[in-house]
């Protein structure tokens, strides 16, 4: 869509607001489609199954000048009793109407938010995916309308979220530009692509700026892949076009992300710009794994082997006995916590399967249906217990997702984090080893290029190594995850009943030990079905 401009989610026909029946049956001459319709609209079973027999398939069948069917009507208002005596009669519930936008039954139900008449529909045989002549999906009528439980329950019932209408846009663009939140973060958490552009050159930010909610604005940007100074084809960019249409909050809020991105490149950033890479804020970088690699195997070690060892193998042999055998043990802890499971949440869950079916039909509150809605992964198609997370790299739900390490190229979860903490103790160990070893050649050979650079390297990676195990070692004794200990505010089992922070998972120095090293069993597994409300 056009920023500022233009936008056609309005051109479906006057009709389909449904709050008129005359609008049906306006210059409708057969009367027998009129009692059919009356009755589909009051929700009367009884009514609707007596007009249906007294005026057969033909009323059933019955399109009128804009190809509007009684499907189409029975889709909007959500009369799902209806929609299934029309599957079980035979009659056909996928016809598009007349004009141009062409919308089926399903596009209907979805626009409303019915998501029991989507499952009678979906069941009778009709594709998730279906588009309009628009290119308009049920999943994107949902997102356009702030249909968030519909859309979360097509998007189980296999919707794609990177498909996109005839302009370009997606799911995620019409839900940014309609300013719906909850239906951002659900298609963001569901995998959705940020940084998409529509064929005007706008990406979801861009719409989102337009839409006047900051909080959709602060949920795209909290994302590391998303620019936040993209240029559509008119040149603007998401702060231009805020400012231009006088949202203060959002424009406020696109300053202070840009400001802290730009903080990240200054000198007084440099150590959170070491932290990214050591942790991968750059994502899908193969970069640091690659720098971890060559700087060992294809700089330290030959010259550890060719310069370091001759000029001190006689003074410090003992040094080098016990530096070998930590680099073994490195090696044996970074090789182990690359290919061990972080702790992946087994897919395509029958708990989720029985919840998105079950959608349709909760009756618990808002409140409750929102909670399950978030635990709900539609990528990995499972229901997140707590301290679970989506790690956008490795595409998989980990349990206690500590952070994603490209230094490994592995996340590091429940299932590796005890290895991931010896590597890191071991690498530090050689660090220090490195440093002494080198500063010995030194002394012995005098000045050399080679070694400075060496010393400098190994105490790079000593400090930065050191910083990560002191952050792990709280994390240990605290019984937090990094992304925990970072992201607190916004977890709710971190919050006590004054809003204020509370550690529930912490058992005491020792058993939170314990539990790190996987000698006893964590108090959110004896707990799991505590919380969840349904099953
Ligand atoms: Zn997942
Ligand atoms: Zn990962």
């Amino acid at each position: 869509m056009v920023c500022g401009g233009d936008h056609d989610d309005d051109d479906i026909h006057d009709g389909c607001s449904g709050d008129n029946l005359q609008v049906l049956t306006r210059g409708n001459t057969d009367q027998p489609f009129k009692p059919l319709l009356q009755a589909i609209q009051s929700g009367d079973y009884e009514q609707f199954e007596a007009a249906a027999q007294k005026y057969g398939n033909e009323a059933l069948c019955f399109r009128d000048e804009w190809g509007y069917t009684p499907a189409h009507w029975a889709a909007l208002y959500g009369n799902a009793e209806a929609l299934k005596y029309l599957v079980a009669r035979g009659v056909t519930v996928d016809t598009s109407c007349y004009g141009i936008q062409g919308s089926k039954p399903v596009h209907w139900a979805a626009r409303k938010g019915h998501t029991a008449a989507v499952q009678v529909l979906l069941q009778a045989g009709v594709d998730a995916n279906v588009a309009d002549f628009k290119g308009l999906t049920p999943l994107m009528t949902a997102s356009m309308f702030g249909q968030t439980s519909t859309a979360s329950f097509l998007l189980g019932m296999g919707a794609q979220h990177h498909l996109t209408d005839i302009n370009g846009d997606s799911a995620l663009h019409w839900a940014s530009y309609k300013g719906y939140a909850d239906l951002v973060k659900l298609l963001v958490y569901s995998g959705a692509d940020l940084t998409k552009v529509d064929n005007f050159g706008s990406t979801p930010l861009h719409l989102a700026a337009l839409s006047g909610n900051a909080m959709c604005v602060k949920t795209l940007c909290q994302n590391a892949e998303v620019s936040l100074q993209p240029k559509d084809k008119n040149g603007k960019t998401p702060l231009s076009l805020a400012v231009n249409h006088r949202y203060k909050e959002i424009a406020g809020v696109l300053n202070s992300e840009i400001k802290k991105r730009k903080k990240v490149i200054m000198p007084g950033g440099l150590i959170q710009t070491a932290l990214n890479a050591m942790f991968g804020r750059s994502i899908y970088s193969k970069g640091p794994l690659l720098l971890f690699l060559c700087s060992f195997l294809m700089w330290w070690y030959p010259l550890y082997v060719y310069k370091v060892i001759p000029a001190t193998w006689n003074l410090t042999r003992g040094c080098h006995y016990t530096y070998m055998a930590w680099n073994v043990f490195m090696w044996i802890c970074w090789i182990t916590t690359k290919h061990s499971d972080p702790g992946y949440l087994p897919i395509n869950s029958g708990r989720y399967i029985r919840i998105i079916r079950q959608l349709p039909t909760f009756t618990c509150d808002m409140r409750t249906k929102k909670d399950i809605l978030a635990r709900l992964c539609h990528t990995c198609r499972c229901v997140r217990p707590p301290r679970v997370k989506h790690c956008r790299m490795c595409n998989r739900c980990v349990k206690e997702f500590d952070h994603h390490c490209h230094f490994v190229s592995n996340c590091i979860g429940i299932g590796n984090r005890s290895w991931y903490f010896c590597f890191v103790i071991s690498l530090t160990m050689n660090c220090s080893y490195v440093i002494y070893m080198v500063s010995c050649t030194l002394n012995v050979e005098g000045f050399n290029i080679l070694y400075v650079l060496a010393l400098l390297q190994a105490i790079a990676f000593g400090i930065l190594s050191l910083a990560v195990t002191v952050t792990i070692c709280s994390s240990v004794l605290l019984n937090l995850t990094r992304n925990e200990l970072i992201n607190y505010k916004k977890y709710a089992y971190l919050k006590n009943e004054e809003d204020k922070f509370h550690n529930p998972f912490s058992r005491g120095i020792v058993l939170n030990v314990l539990e790190f090293f996987g000698c006893t069993r964590t108090k959110v597994e004896k707990n799991e079905d505590e919380f969840f409300c349904c099953d």
